[in-house]
């Protein structure tokens, strides 16, 4: 039997480069090793100031965007987190376990928190509860494996002291201790900060959308930040250059990057020659991606059948646990 993987992501408007090269790309090669479980956690979004129409319209999107990038129902199963309302029984359940020390010093609460207070902001319980949802998450389907990046590791521990404390308190095996997934994954960093990590809120010059087209790619790519070419004596490589040749590597150009590696050691390299070989690559990218894109959405009513009925099939594997959770807390059975 293969071991069981579950990941998260939460719906956003548009996917970019990061997202594909530091997560995405990640669950589609886990397919065929594991028994991969990936949602799309809708519950997890309204924990922050939101739009419901945008919330809906990025949901359905991130579906399409994730069928495309090749994940597999034939695979993996792709849900919606809101279509499986067991995730947050669990984490009412959880929650009452949970102490309320540990949960205030999580990182991700105080940056977020911290930010929302700068502005004045409304800090919502859902925010500081966050962190038992993802925790009910992971131990509804009982899964061995969450493939984390280090900012995440901290959740996960959460998650593994739920399922002990769990186990302990009513004295049972019944929830599985995730472990920790590190695998190989590239992390792209902003092209106009290239100290910064790529994200969108950065700006529109600092990221590649997943699914944007070539002539935005190549400008972007070609304003990147490199450096004028003459380092101090003991500086290495520009942090935007190592940034193009992550990307190139990433995009599975490795002979290539070795070969303008070779070039830049030499101290031959033309920086717009490498970004025109960075560019290229992103263009076959996404171009592929886009075409794939077109074909799933152009199938709307096979594409939400799909979506229902995978969701369906991760309610079926979280109404199992719950059902036996239920009956070790005491909660009367349900059907
Ligand atoms: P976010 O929407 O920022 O929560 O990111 C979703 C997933 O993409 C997470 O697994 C992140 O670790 C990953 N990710 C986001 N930005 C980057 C980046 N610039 N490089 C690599 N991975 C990223």
């Amino acid at each position: 039997m293969k071991s069981r993987v579950l990941s998260c992501i939460q719906p956003t408007a548009e996917m970019h480069i990061g997202n594909y090269f530091g997560a995405v790309k990640n669950w589609v090669d886990l397919q065929d090793s594991h028994d991969c479980i990936y949602g799309i956690v809708d519950l997890h979004a309204i924990t922050m100031p939101y739009d419901p129409s945008h919330l809906r319209a990025n949901t359905e999107r991130m579906v399409i965007d994730l069928l495309s990038c090749g994940i597999d129902p034939e695979k993996a199963i792709l849900f919606i987190q809101s279509l499986v309302p067991e995730h947050a029984e669990l984490c009412w359940i959880l929650g009452c376990l949970c102490p309320y020390g540990e949960l205030s010093r999580m990182t991700q609460f105080k940056d977020k928190s911290e930010l929302l207070e700068s502005g004045k902001s409304f800090i919502s319980a859902g925010l500081f509860t966050y962190p038992v949802l993802q925790a009910a998450d992971i131990l509804i389907y009982r899964a061995n494996f969450v493939p984390v990046g280090k900012d995440q590791e901290q959740h996960l521990e959460l998650s593994r002291d739920l399922a002990d404390r769990f186990n302990r308190q009513f004295g049972t095996q019944l929830l599985v201790k995730p472990q920790a997934l590190f695998t190989e994954t590239s992390k792209v960093m902003s092209l106009a900060d290239p100290n910064r990590k790529m994200s969108k809120s950065l700006g529109d010059r600092h990221y590649v959308g997943l699914f944007e087209e070539e002539s935005s790619i190549r400008d972007k790519i070609k304003s990147a930040v490199t450096d004028s070419g003459v380092l101090p004596p003991g500086v290495g490589m520009s942090a935007g250059v190592a940034n193009l040749f992550e990307i190139l590597k990433a995009c599975g150009k490795k002979e290539e990057a070795s070969l303008l590696w070779g070039q830049y050691e030499s101290g031959g390299l033309k920086y717009t020659e490498l970004k025109d070989v960075v560019a290229n690559s992103l263009v076959e990218l996404t171009t592929r991606l886009r075409s794939r894109r077109k074909e799933i959405s152009d199938d709307a009513t096979t594409l939400n059948a799909k979506v229902k009925e995978m969701s369906e099939r991760a309610r079926d594997l979280a109404k199992e646990t719950l059902k036996l959770v239920r009956e070790v807390v005491g909660l009367p059975e349900r059907e």
